[in-house]
């Protein structure tokens, strides 16, 4: 008998795509060219200013030692100057923002240091399963808001029973989304922010996807809402943005109080971001941004190339110009895990079906635009041929 897990780790929901994994390897071996659109993960490489930047500080021995846990002073400035730049928020770089080991760490460590056992986190779904497996561990409970298409994938917060409120430490919001794509007004945030905090509660926005754009419009920040520098805290990651998902750097933004309890949880686990990865982070801030516009014009080339083979085999996606998602529709009364292995066997694509993400996202899936254009027109020319 193997010595038996915590009931945290127990309390975790079970891994729902071993059976398409079991799909995927089965259709693989009888030798079809499987095309995986299913992790979410940019497959072009980090700019080169930045890979040279990275280099340049390895080789320095003063970067070789401890990094003050909360971000070097270099770094913390250039995302307070970034604030400035793409936001117009003013940001104190010592109290109001916090390195992460990539935002991931940071939205599953936070309810550590604001929820206790038995506390409400309200989270959406369908969404990053993080946000869940965060409040888990912290012994909280997750009250899910469905984001649903006839509300552009927004949580109604205001739906939230009395009850869950009254117990609600935390609202977790993600725009842009994923898996839907969908994105938020500053309206939204400024309704949102005003609801926290006549209520206590801390608005916590996971932001990782708000330069993955070629709509021309910047996705807003929630700190840009009035009142927000009292209950709100950002997440954002460099990963989506500069295709950085490997070198694990991000940021906390906010309330001066979510970043001090944040910092204090993470100064007992860690000891903050190898510097040469900060000096790297801030070159990709600071440094030329047109590899950030190429990126948004390459994921619209693509998305396009797939909502055309979408629309051929009768399907439709959720419209967008944010994230590197397609956000499509099974066929009325198939379910996301039948529609998916049915896209796996008779076209060999994999997507991500919806349900994974959360109830709310039956009857979906999600298709990642993380391949070259030539494999994503292969992969439309396939669906395009599918008959449901
Ligand atoms: C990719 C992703 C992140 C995390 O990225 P890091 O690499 O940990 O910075 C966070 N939230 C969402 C919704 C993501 O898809």
């Amino acid at each position: 008998m193997p010595i038996e897990f915590s009931e945290r780790l127990k309390a975790l929901p079970p891994y729902l795509f071993k059976e398409l994994d079991r799909i995927r390897d089965e259709v693989k071996s009888r030798g079809v060219d499987v095309i995986d659109l299913g992790v979410g993960d940019p497959d072009r490489p980090t700019p080169p200013n930045v890979i040279a930047a990275l280099s340049q500080a390895a080789a320095d021995p003063k970067n070789h030692q401890y990094p003050v846990y909360s971000g070097m002073n270099s770094f913390l400035d250039a995302v307070s100057r970034w604030y400035k730049r793409r936001h117009g928020v003013s940001l104190d770089p010592t109290t109001e923002i916090c390195s992460l080991i990539g935002s991931k760490e940071g939205l599953a460590q936070f309810p550590l240091a604001f929820v206790n056992p038995g506390d409400a986190v309200v989270a959406p779904e369908p969404a990053y399963p993080v946000y869940r497996s965060g409040t888990i561990f912290a012994g909280g409970t997750i009250h899910y808001a469905p984001l649903l298409e006839k509300n552009g994938f927004l949580p109604d917060y205001r739906a939230i029973p009395a009850e869950v409120l009254k117990k609600a430490k935390i609202i977790w919001v993600n725009y842009p989304n994923n898996p839907t794509g969908a994105a938020a007004s500053l309206d939204f945030y400024k309704g949102l922010v005003e609801f926290a905090r006549e209520r206590e509660l801390i608005v916590a926005s996971d932001a990782a996807y708000s330069e993955v754009t070629w709509s021309g419009r910047p996705h807003p920040s929630v700190l840009e809402a009035p009142g927000a520098k009292d209950v709100a805290i950002e997440f954002h990651s460099l990963s989506k943005t500069y295709n950085m998902t490997g070198w694990r750097i991000g940021w906390a933004a906010g309330a001066p109080n979510l970043i001090k309890g944040l910092g204090l949880v993470k100064s007992n686990v860690d000891s903050g971001v190898f510097q040469a990865v900060q000096w790297a982070a801030i070159e990709a801030l600071e440094g030329p941004q047109d590899s950030v516009k190429a990126m948004g014009e390459l994921y619209r080339e693509r998305r396009e190339a797939v909502v055309q083979g979408l629309k051929a085999a009768g399907l439709r996606a959720f419209p967008t110009e944010y994230t590197f998602y397609v956000w499509v529709k099974a066929p009325e009364g198939l379910k996301s895990a039948d529609f998916a292995s049915r896209v796996l066997n008779e076209a060999g694509v994999v997507v991500t079906p919806g349900n994974g993400f959360g109830p709310s996202g039956e009857g979906w899936a999600r298709i990642a635009l993380v391949q070259e254009i030539d494999r994503l027109k292969e992969a439309a020319a396939r669906l395009a041929k599918l008959n449901f």
